[in-house]
């Protein structure tokens, strides 16, 4: 299939495909939109079946960039790259650098960071070769504790501050006593998990790994869950910081939250599911608008900035999420719609 007719071509401006015979790198750059800024988007390294399915993902995640940079104030574009290849297997030095080089070959349309398969240290080396690499070194931390580089405290403070302007808005209440249901407590699902124990709420965790559930337990007094039990329980917000595709058939009937707020990227499984929880009377948090904490904290470590300007550009997520609320209430539109629609005339604006 040629890459114009792709049915997640969507105007790309920019797809470069890079193949290195000496270290063996087969990668491909998608650069979704740059009218707001440079491209910013992870490097992915995955065992792709094939080239189209590698195409397929950087092409769908490089546009969803696009947007969550849109929303989150960012003077950055949307961009992707992948490396077709298995992580355990096939990583080298050479490889990163021939990944380093390929990325500067865009002379600074598109900037990389971390994905899945990716590591500091890859970046790092990438970072030999190419002035376009983020994620190698941290100034800032929105809690002025000292930067380690991972942006996932980031994320999840955004995800709290994002889910208490959703409990506000929906239950007219601060967090005190609002029972919230984590699935997933690992690198943000822990912190935010902390943050809602800080202000009151009771809490409800479930993991596929018990060590996560048990410290959650322990340090925050939460109520352990089984992962099949999760989206049944009788709690005011659940917040998938787990996988994708979490609010799908099987799991929607049983959703008895009033607020979806979690951290997870691609949480409904199929899009019209935005319309069927605002019928239910469940507000959804659009996952790219909670979860840009961690896009946020790679932005202020680029450039001059401070503690206090990485926290107050992270506090935002709150009143944008509040601003889609209204929106979505007096168009009587799906919340996840009505934010690619505030997105767009962002990212389309040619002022
Ligand atoms: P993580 O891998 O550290 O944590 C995910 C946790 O979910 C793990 O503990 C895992 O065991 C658990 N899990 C997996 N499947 C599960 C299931 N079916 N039921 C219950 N638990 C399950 O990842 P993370 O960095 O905490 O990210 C969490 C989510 O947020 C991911 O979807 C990620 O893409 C998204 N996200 C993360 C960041 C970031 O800064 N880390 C930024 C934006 C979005």
């Amino acid at each position: 299939m040629s890459v114009f007719e792709h049915p997640e071509f969507d105007s790309h401006e920019h797809v470069a495909f890079c193949h290195d015979k000496a270290s063996g790198l087969s990668a491909i750059i998608a650069v979704h939109n740059t009218q707001l800024g440079p491209a910013l988007g992870g490097c992915r390294m995955w065992p792709y079946g094939n080239s189209n399915e590698a195409l397929n993902d950087v092409l769908r995640l490089s546009k969803g960039m696009t947007y969550k940079s849109a929303m989150a104030n960012l003077k950055l574009g949307g961009g992707k790259s992948v490396i077709i290849g298995d992580p355990r297997q096939h990583k080298s030095k050479a490889l990163m650098q021939a990944m380093g080089k390929f990325v500067d070959s865009l002379g600074g349309q598109y900037y990389t960071a971390e994905d899945s398969g990716i590591s500091v240290t890859d970046l790092q080396t990438m970072a030999t070769q190419s002035d376009y690499i983020t994620g190698v070194k941290a100034n800032y931390h929105y809690n002025g504790e000292k930067p380690d580089g991972n942006p996932a405290p980031s994320t999840a403070y955004g995800v709290f501050v994002g889910l208490k302007a959703s409990v506000q808005y929906a239950l007219n209440c601060d967090l005190k006593d609002v029972k919230v249901a984590i699935q997933g407590v690992g690198h943000v699902g822990y912190r935010l998990a902390k943050h809602l124990h800080e202000h009151g709420a009771k809490l409800y965790v479930t993991d596929i790994y018990p060590e996560g559930v048990q410290r959650a337990v322990n340090e925050f007094g939460a109520t352990p869950v089984s992962p099949d039990a999760l989206y049944a329980l009788d709690v005011d917000v659940i917040a998938p910081c787990a996988l994708g595709a979490s609010i799908n058939d099987e799991t929607l009937p049983q959703i008895k939250a009033k607020v979806i707020a979690g951290a997870a990227n691609n949480q409904l499984a199929r899009e019209e599911m935005g319309e069927c929880l605002r019928q239910l009377g469940i507000l959804y948090a659009p996952d790219y608008v909670i979860n840009a904490g961690g896009v946020i904290d790679i932005y202020h470590q680029r450039m001059t900035s401070s503690n206090g300007a990485l926290r107050s550009h992270i506090e935002q997520i709150g009143d944008t999420l509040t601003s889609i609320y209204e929106r979505a209430d007096a168009q009587q539109g799906a919340t996840n719609r009505i934010a690619n629609a505030i997105a767009e005339e962002r990212f389309n604006y040619k002022g």
